[in-house]
Formats: structure tokens, C-alpha cells, sequence
């Protein structure tokens, strides 16, 4: 699949539900309403337009949402899509709140995963309760802990907020190099209504320098093909990277597409355009109109987002589409 800029298209994120257990304050308002579930796709259905990316040339696969782990029997969705792995699929992997971990870090694994992100914005359970309202911070590292015993690589996402957790930000790299986590800061991006989303935006390249004066930082080659930015850390022996999607942006190299529990296919993370794969899914148990479907997206992904941090570029919250 390649878009009219001549960017391969080979990485789907698929958010598996929009609901969550977790209610950060970046990322949802206080009061969210949620799709009803009668416009999801059944995990059935999930797996048949996975398949479908993947016969057309996608290698990566990431499942996220809202709360990936709080889906219902979502297991036997990364089971079957695990076996897609070495058939065309190269890596199948998932970014979570780590907070169904102790109950499904291991099936991970055996499913095939090898890596996952899990988000975790402060190590001070006070400020954590405050950042994600509803989630609480032991049972979040209890879920890392748990997954670095069933063997998963772990990177940790951390959103870098400006009066939050910028004070935090030496000590939780300190601490993942400790762990033998990577570690990933994130600007936050204007999605979807929020509260004092413009005051808490601090841009990253500032607390690069600022890191700088403590640890030793050099470029790393290590690149996922993402957005994000990454350095060595000589002191850790660790990585850190960045992710600056307002300050510097990398839609250029972009290579991913986005598809939501209702089988919406959104082309890029800061515009609205987008394709409904639900109907030409259900219309047939044949998958040509599908193909079609996604080919014609892919046709108009455009070039990038006009994110200013001032006012949401998009209605939507990062929930739908899972970042
Ligand atoms: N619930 C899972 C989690 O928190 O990891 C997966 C979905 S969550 C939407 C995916 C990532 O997006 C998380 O790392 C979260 O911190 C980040 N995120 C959410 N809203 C954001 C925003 N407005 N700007 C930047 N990152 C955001
Ligand atoms: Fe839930 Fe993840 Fe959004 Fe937090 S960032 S509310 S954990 S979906």
C-alpha cells in the first residue's frame, strides 16, 4: 500500500475499545460517552480486517484503544492475530495502562508479543491518581513488574506535562534505566476537549537539553519507523526517545493507519478524513469490497496534521484512536 506521497503504508494501530478504566486528564474528559457496544465489531470482525491489512502489506501490528486489556475476551483476539506472525504479520504488539498486566502479561508472551509500551506519566501515587482519576499506581507496577517477568520488553510512555511531572522526568529516566525499560516523552496533542490542555503543553526539546546536563545523551540509530526521536543514554545504557509532534514534526516518513472498534479507518491522528470499513466488511463475507475500501484510502491519506495546541485540531479524544 502506498499514498499519494510515496509513503509505504505497512503499520495498522487498531484500537480495540474505546472505554478505559483509567480516566487521564489529557487524554478523556471527566465525563465521556462511550460508543454503545452494538457499533463495535465482534473480535470475529476485528481479526478478518486485520487479516485483510496484512495480505496487503502490513508487518506491524499495535493494539491499543482506550484500554486494550479491558475488552472483553480481547486474549482470543491477540491469540488468532498471533498466528499471523511469520505468515506476513513481523511483529504484533500492544501499548497499554498496565493495568490487567498481572492477569495477562503471560498470555502475551505465548501469544507471541514481544514488546509492549505501557504509559506511565510519574512514579508519585499521589500525582498518578491525579493524572489518570480513576487508576491507581500499585497496581499499575505490579502490571510491569509482571510483564518483565513474563520476558516482554517494555518501553514506558511518558506524556510530559508542564507543572505535572516535568520535575520527574530525570528521576523516572534514572529508574527505567534501573529497570531495563526505554523510556519515551510525549508532547500532548490537541485532541478532542480537555482542561488545561495549552497551560501543561511543554515542549520537549527544552527538557533534552535540560537532561543533557545529567546524563550523557547520543543519537541512537535505534528507529521504529515512528515518530519518535531517539538517544542513547551512556549512563544507563538505556534509551530515551522523543516524540514532538508539536514542536517538530515527522509526518514525512509516516507509515501507519488507524482503525477504531467500529471499524473506522482514520488515515492520519490530526484530521478527520476518514473511511468506513464496517459496511463493505458486513456486506459481504467475501473480502474484495474490503480490499477496495482500504485501497481507497489509502489513496487519500493526506501529507500531515496542523496540530496548534490552542484549540483541538480534531473532535475526537486520543481514546478513539489510541494515540
Ligand atoms: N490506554 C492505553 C494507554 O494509556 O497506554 C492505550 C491508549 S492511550 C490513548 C495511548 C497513548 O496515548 C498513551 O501513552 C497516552 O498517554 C497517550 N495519550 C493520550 N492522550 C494524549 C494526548 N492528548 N496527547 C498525547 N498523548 C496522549
Ligand atoms: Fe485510558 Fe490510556 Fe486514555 Fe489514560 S491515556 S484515559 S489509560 S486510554
Amino acid at each position: 500500500m502506498i499514498d499519494p506521497f510515496g509513503r509505504v503504508v505497512e503499520y495498522l494501530r487498531v484500537s480495540v475499545t474505546d472505554r478505559c478504566d483509567f480516566r487521564c486528564v489529557y487524554c478523556m474528559a471527566e465525563d465521556m460517552n462511550f460508543l454503545p457496544k452494538a457499533d463495535l465489531l465482534s473480535l470475529e470482525e476485528l481479526e478478518r480486517v486485520c487479516a485483510a491489512f496484512i495480505r496487503l502489506g502490513v508487518k506491524k501490528l499495535r493494539l491499543t484503544g482506550g484500554e486494550p486489556l479491558v475488552r472483553k475476551n480481547v486474549m482470543g483476539l491477540v491469540e488468532r492475530l498471533g498466528a499471523h506472525l511469520g505468515q506476513g504479520l513481523e511483529e504484533l504488539t500492544l501499548t497499554t495502562n498496565g493495568s490487567q498486566l498481572v492477569t495477562h502479561a503471560a498470555g502475551l508472551k505465548a501469544a507471541g508479543v514481544e514488546r509492549i509500551n505501557i504509559s506511565l506519566d510519574t512514579l508519585d501515587e499521589r500525582k498518578f491518581a491525579e493524572i489518570t482519576r480513576w487508576g491507581r499506581l500499585p497496581q499499575v507496577l505490579e502490571g510491569i513488574q509482571a510483564a518483565k517477568a513474563a520476558g516482554l520488553r517494555i518501553k514506558i510512555n511518558m506524556v510530559a506535562l508542564k507543572g505535572v511531572n516535568e520535575d520527574e522526568i530525570s528521576s523516572m529516566l534514572a529508574w527505567c534505566g534501573n529497570q531495563g525499560f526505554d523510556l519515551c516523552l510525549i508532547e500532548t496533542m490537541p485532541m478532542g476537549e480537555v482542561v488545561h490542555r495549552a497551560e501543561t503543553h511543554l515542549p520537549l526539546d527544552g527538557v533534552r537539553q535540560r537532561l543533557a546536563q545529567e546524563f550523557t545523551l547520543s543519537p541512537s540509530h535505534h528507529a521504529t519507523g515512528g515518530p519518535a526521536r531517539y538517544w542513547d543514554v551512556a549512563e544507563t545504557g538505556g534509551r530515551i526517545g522523543f516524540i514532538t509532534p508539536l514542536s517538530n514534526h515527522f509526518c514525512d516518513d509516516c507509515n501507519r493507519v488507524r482503525l477504531t472498534c467500529t471499524g473506522t479507518l482514520y488515515m492520519c491522528l490530526g484530521q478527520e478524513d476518514a473511511a468506513d470499513l464496517r459496511a463493505p466488511l458486513r456486506a459481504s463475507a467475501d473480502d474484495t469490497a474490503l480490499e477496495q475500501a482500504i485501497h481507497a484510502a489509502i489513496a487519500r491519506k493526506p501529507l500531515g496534521h496542523n496540530f496548534d495546541i490552542t484549540r483541538p485540531a480534531v473532535a475526537r479524544h486520543m481514546s478513539l484512536t489510541g494515540g
